[in-house]
């Protein structure tokens, strides 16, 4: 970090003795959909005062908000080079990524092709109905170029309505955008279409007026848009009551590229000014419409968490590798909490139902098998291997991982609650969540950079500056982040007149078993290509040493058919089957398997459950759940 700061310092101080000489040429885009039918888009891209040295241009492998390696230049095809004056040049291939291009006259133009039909928040998509471009999973690049501005020309089909719809910086030509840097340009995903558009304005409380776009590619009608609109209106102006501002983005504006369309893969992707997300959902069906406003939700609170309060590890951005983090349980598990917390604030979810839909999340965390061997921010460490990544081989990630989605939101309840309590409701989550945007998120940057992203440290301080109690936050982070304790629920939701019991207390278990029949008995846990079930640690199952894919031929003493495991698994607590067990088609074992009451958790709000509210409940509830919006 340190070396890289030198040389931005070194090349601003040779800017300004040397002068506008030394600027730098802008890497220049010319984006074309010849066949959008094809499913493919050519790309021009002008590297230009580039001396004598090679230029080395490279499709990135990792794109901001994922954490596995994707290899996008996979899709990549008919590569051509030329020179300044349009003769064309050879290249190699020092990497599955990289066009090495020498014996240049200062210029490199490369011409390419490149497939996509996958129009999620990672990928690229084109049809004759819209193009949805992931910039790093489209642009090449320049090593050593990082620092150069960019620009970017598209040409929709000569036919289309198309727009475009992005958080490039516009320019006097409505088909023309630029960036600042690479970073920039590469959290900058481009939706062209015809898109519906709607604009409604916001203010800081120092009087800036911020612009809020939809560009929405949808099958709905104008009213369904404008309704829309004004839910998204809703959910906004609720998150900005927890940090008490807008951020201020880069352009003035942040834009919501929604893409809700039937072709759509469903997901929802943050960047610095803008969200591009997908969903089959329609926007013509009211109930539809308000489901799709989880994501919109849980994205526009990035703008703040993330996007800019940011962890050190993930700043810069690399696009070349996967990018490990220690935080995702607070980047992508906080913003889940306040994504659903905000839609209840803002009166799109009933409050007794919305808190006990936390109970999701709770169950997941204390009662899952992951916890036992890694923490949260173990968890989070793994997102590389868990985060749509591609292997062929099984994993055992069903036992050993907890998503740092379910994880994080969890112990971000777990921290609300516990504030709440040990400062009789005067401090919130939202107070920390505001500490953290004032010392590692307001701080000015560059577009595309963090000023003062934060470690793993600097949370913990954070939180025992705001408690003014260095033990709360030391044990805080010591059981619950770091370490692999759950936090008391029970105790803490009950606060809020919320109940946590057992689901079903009285009920045998022996784990998170599934059967289906097969030629001589019941095969466990059976598996679909690589994704295996394994059989959860310190389950009944487990113990008795049943694994996914041995197949259970007796019974106490009956076949195994599907009703005799169905009236052995009504069992009680404490009872015992004896199995003989197939593995692998050879060996058969005989286990005995002792029964244990099922731990499963079920949130419920105390006036559901035969108790009643009190008012002290009732009051805790509105704190935390009620509008922050006067
Ligand atoms: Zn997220």
């Amino acid at each position: 970090m340190m070396a890289r700061r030198r040389i931005a310092l070194f090349l601003a101080l040779a800017l300004a003795v040397a002068g506008p000489a030394f600027a730098q040429a802008p890497v220049t885009y010319r984006v074309t959909f010849p066949e959008p039918e094809h499913h493919w888009m050519q790309v021009e891209v002008t590297f230009s005062g580039l001396g004598s040295r090679p230029l080395q241009a490279r499709m990135s492998r990792s794109s901001p908000g994922r954490y596995a390696v994707h290899e996008f230049a996979k899709n990549i095809f008919a590569v051509d080079a030329f020179n300044g004056r349009g003769a064309l040049l050879t290249y190699t291939r020092p990497t599955p990524y990289q066009w090495d291009v020498a014996g240049h006259d200062g210029t490199v133009r490369i011409v390419y092709k490149i497939f996509g039909d996958r129009g999620d928040g990672t990928y690229f998509a084109v049809d004759t109905t819209h193009a949805r471009l992931n910039i790093p999973a489209t642009l090449m690049w320049g090593v050593g170029l990082e620092t150069r501005p960019a620009r970017v020309s598209f040409v929709p089909p000569p036919s289309s309505r198309w727009k475009v719809g992005t958080q490039l910086f516009p320019t006097g030509d409505p088909l023309t955008f630029t960036a600042p840097n690479l970073q920039y340009l590469m959290d900058s995903p481009t939706e062209l279409s015809d898109f519906g558009l709607r604009t409604f304005t916001v203010k800081n409380p120092d009087g800036q007026t911020l612009e809020i776009r939809l560009a929405v590619h949808h099958d709905g009608t104008d009213a369904d848009l404008d309704a829309l609109t004004r839910d998204v209106e809703r959910v906004v102006v609720e998150q900005a009551a927890v940090f008490g501002e807008y951020p201020r983005f880069d352009t003035g504006t942040y834009t919501f590229l929604l893409d809700y369309t039937p072709h759509s893969d469903g997901d929802g992707m943050e960047h610095r000014n803008s969200t591009f997300t997908s969903t089959r959902l329609t926007i013509a069906d009211p109930q539809q419409r308000r489901n799709a406003l989880g994501t919109i939700s849980h994205e526009f609170f990035h703008a703040w968490n993330v996007e800019r309060i940011r962890p050190a590890d993930l700043e810069p951005f690399s696009f070349t590798d996967a990018n490990i983090s220690c935080c995702l349980w607070l980047a992508e598990g906080f913003t889940q909490y306040y994504g659903n917390l905000l839609l209840i604030r803002a009166g799109m979810v009933p409050q007794a139902q919305g808190g006990a839909s936390f109970g999701g999340s709770v169950n997941a965390v204390v009662t899952g098998s992951g916890r036992q061997v890694r923490s949260a921010v173990e968890m989070s460490q793994h997102a590389p291997y868990t985060d749509a990544a591609v292997a062929i081989d099984k994993t055992d990630f069903g036992r050993t991982f907890i998503s740092y989605y379910t994880h994080g939101a969890a112990i971000a309840l777990a921290l609300d609650l516990s504030l709440r309590e040990i400062s009789q409701g005067t401090l919130t989550l939202d107070d920390y969540m505001r500490a953290l945007w004032t010392v590692h998120g307001k701080p000015a940057a560059a577009p595309g950079l963090v000023a003062k992203p934060y470690t793993l440290k600097d949370l913990r301080d954070r939180l025992a500056e705001l408690t003014k109690n260095r033990a709360f936050a030391d044990e805080f982070f010591t059981k619950y982040i770091e370490g692999r304790d759950a936090a008391d629920y029970t105790r803490l939701l009950a606060q809020a007149g919320y109940v946590v019991r057992p689901r079903a207390p009285a009920a045998g278990w022996i784990g998170n078993v599934r059967v289906a029949a097969v030629e001589g008995g019941l095969a466990v846990n059976p598996s679909q290509d690589n994704t295996a079930t394994p059989i959860d640690f310190d389950t009944p199952a487990y113990e008795a040493g049943l694994e996914y894919g041995d197949v259970i031929t007796v019974i106490d003493g009956q076949p195994a058919t599907v009703d005799a495991f169905g009236a052995f698994s009504r069992k009680k607590p404490g009872e015992s089957a004896v199995l003989t067990v197939l593995r692998r088609g050879r060996q058969s074992i005989t286990t005995t398997i002792m029964l244990k009451p099922n731990p499963a958790l079920l949130v419920t709000p105390i006036e559901a459950d035969g108790g009643i509210l009190t008012d002290a409940q009732k009051a805790f509830r509105e704190q935390w759940l009620g509008t922050k919006i006067k």
